[in-house]
């Protein structure tokens, strides 16, 4: 399972490097686990969260390395410790046993696949059998996503970009939106659409929920994802449209050092109803305070979304 770290092209960057030799490709990490935190997060969709909380494990490293990253600490700085398979797994039996979180969830895992799998293995041997939630960037190779066939329950993948240009000058990948998109095809392949709109179930248990953040000054690119989208998968697919951008530091990128404004989530959220979405959840503005973000993560502290003090 570990050998695909000797010459690793566990995503699409497809470095090569032996990351089992201290080698590090685009997403900084070697073959060693790196974890920046793992809570109960309240910041995920309803039925995500839930009342009890999503069990996250925020891993070091990205293979994206996005400019305007809000996650940046981890995965521009590598923050995080060196952590066993079964340290994680220890940690996240208890936040099930003590907590009742409704579901285990991988945040941005795709450097650390191998990982991935071993911990979801060895907690289903011990028991815990809540669902297996696979969240991540959408810049996934069609290979890495079958390995996770059996581990996976629900999928959350973003959409982010349409435009290739874009995709290149925020996250060094011209390829992403034909990539991402065979990835959510292969996603819903797998797991078909998330179950919370089919069966009515409030908590989630199964299937796939995209995620597109709105970027300011970037209106097109949205319109043409969710176009996109709708085009390859159709009313049914479930869709997060999110809003909360916020500049988490300095970008040489002038417009990504603002919020978003309200006009541009308003035109690409109407074009969202104009072509038919059917499933939405909505992150609307007027829900967003004004000067501060509660899921704004600072990995200097022990706990590190104040949203998730509770
Ligand atoms: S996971 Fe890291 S080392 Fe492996 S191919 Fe992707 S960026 Fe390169």
């Amino acid at each position: 399972m570990y050998a695909s770290y000797q010459a690793c092209t566990l995503c699409p960057r497809a470095c090569g490097s032996n990351r089992t030799a201290g080698g590090r490709g685009v997403c900084g990490e070697s073959a060693e686990l790196r974890i920046a935190a793992i809570e109960a997060h309240f910041g995920e969709e309803p039925p995500i969260s839930g009342s009890r909380g999503s069990g996250t494990v925020f891993f070091s490293g990205c293979t994206l390395n996005c400019i305007y990253c809000q996650n940046y600490q981890i995965s521009c700085f590598h923050m995080g410790t060196p952590m066993t398979v079964a340290v994680v797994v220890e940690r996240l039996e208890e936040l099930s046993v003590q907590q009742g979180i409704h579901n285990v969830n991988f945040v941005t895992p795709d450097h650390f696949l191998p990982h991935t799998i071993d911990i979801a293995g060895q907690l289903r041997r011990r028991g815990v059998t809540i669902p297996v939630l696979y969240n991540c960037s959408g810049y996934e190779t069609v290979e890495s996503l079958e390995r996770l066939e059996e581990m996976a329950d629900i999928y959350l993948p973003d959409y982010k970009y349409s435009d290739a240009d874009l995709a290149q000058t925020l996250s060094r990948c011209r390829d992403y939106p034909a990539v991402a998109l065979d990835a959510v095809a292969e996603m819903v392949r797998q797991k078909g659409f998330l179950d919370h709109f089919s069966s009515g179930r409030e908590i989630a248990g199964r299937g796939v929920l995209v995620r597109h953040l709105v970027l300011p000054g970037q209106v097109q690119n949205s319109i043409d994802a969710l176009s996109t989208l709708y085009g390859e998968f159709g009313a049914e697919l479930p869709l997060s449209l999110m809003s909360q951008y916020w500049p988490a530091r300095f970008i040489k990128h002038a417009e990504l050092n603002r919020r978003l404004r309200r006009e541009e989530f308003y035109r690409v959220y109407d074009h969202a109803l104009a072509l038919g979405f059917k499933h939405m959840f909505v992150q609307h503005m007027d829900a967003l305070a004004e000067n501060e973000d509660p899921f704004l993560p600072d990995f200097n502290q022990e706990r590190p979304f104040r949203g998730n003090l509770r």
